[in-house]
């Protein structure tokens, strides 16, 4: 089996009837990138930067920082989509304090960090622009909620870029800006934020969290916690179609991207790219490759009008 896998992997991600779409990877640090097996992937639909950050004894330093970008870049041919801090929440440093808060995940964490914090923000944001003179370096944002929070980050971005010029340092110019839907009000604001993007990609983990009211880490509620429901459904769809509308490629790089139900629902509302952990890409491929677009455009029509959880699994198990 093992033989076989490997042999899907190293095929297109294609629908029978032909829709191609990209498999990614996520991965937390360098050595993930090489275990990725660059040559099976589209790309790295997620690099969680935070890792950097966690596994240090105070924040790297943008040359620290600008090695290990440029390292992943040299080492993927596909675009690397970098996340910047996404820190908070679940998620604390060793090195920095951070006051005790009563709902740590709609708390002090990821952007809101960085636009407070601007010194930080620039170090990491500078190390990416240089890194972005080496290979497809893709900029994104975590956790926005406001057009403003987007407009300050890239406006920062560009800040950057103009110290970088009279520095005489390279960076793409081009280099791609994006942010990760992950948040409801990113959902219902999208065709906003599309227009500001050169991509989406959907963080299904937090989005479920934030849009059924079920903490993703509470395991005495975790048979609620399911991004089949219909209000998840829909928002993917939702981001998907203003995605297409302003041309703007989605992918997905949340858990539900590797889930072997969801991948024809996904691939009929459209979704451009999944990101899964490397140990998956050769199952999701796999999956892809057995599915008739057309026949997952008719189930994700159904779905996005389906009452209910049960409606949305039945119509799930029922495709053929
Ligand atoms: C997500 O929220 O889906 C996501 C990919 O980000 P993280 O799991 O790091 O919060
Ligand atoms: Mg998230």
């Amino acid at each position: 089996e093992k033989e076989l896998l490997e042999k899907i992997a190293n095929l297109p991600a294609e629908t029978k009837d032909g829709r191609k779409v990209k498999v990614c990877a996520n991965v937390g640090c360098i050595e993930d990138v090489k275990n990725a097996v660059t040559k099976y992937i589209d790309g790295i639909g997620l690099f969680r930067s935070e890792f950097l950050y966690m596994e240090n004894t105070q924040f790297p330093t943008e040359e620290e920082q600008f090695e290990a970008y440029k390292e992943a870049a040299r080492l993927c041919e596909g675009e690397v989509i970098i996340r910047t801090l996404d820190i908070g929440g679940d998620k604390a440093l060793p090195y920095y304090p951070f006051e005790q808060e009563e709902n740590p995940f709609l708390g002090w964490r990821a952007i809101r960090i960085s636009l407070e914090k601007q010194d930080l923000f620039k170090t990491q944001l500078r190390a990416l622009l240089r890194a972005s003179a080496f290979g497809e370096i893709w900029i994104m944002y975590p956790m926005i909620v406001s057009l403003e929070e987007l407009h300050s980050a890239k406006a920062l971005l560009e800040t950057c870029k103009k110290e970088l010029l009279q520095e005489g340092k390279a960076y793409d110019e081009h280099v791609k800006v994006g942010m990760m839907i992950e948040t409801p009000a990113s959902v219902m604001c999208v065709e906003a934020f599309a227009e500001e993007v050169d991509f989406f990609s959907i963080g299904t983990n937090d989005l479920t969290q934030y849009l059924l009211a079920v903490d993703r880490g509470n395991q005495h509620i975790s048979s609620m916690y399911n991004s089949f429901h219909p209000a998840v459904m829909r928002a993917i769809a939702k981001v998907i179609k203003a995605g297409h509308k302003a041309g703007i490629p989605v992918g997905m790089c949340g858990e539900f991207a590797s889930d072997i139900k969801a991948v024809p629902v996904l691939l009929g509302m459209g979704l451009d790219e999944y990101s899964v952990c490397a140990g998956e890409v050769a199952k999701i491929k796999a999956a892809i490759r057995q599915w008739d677009y057309k026949a997952c455009e008719e189930l994700a029509e159904k779905v996005i009008r389906a009452k209910g959880l049960n409606e949305v699994m039945a119509l799930i198990e029922d495709v053929k």
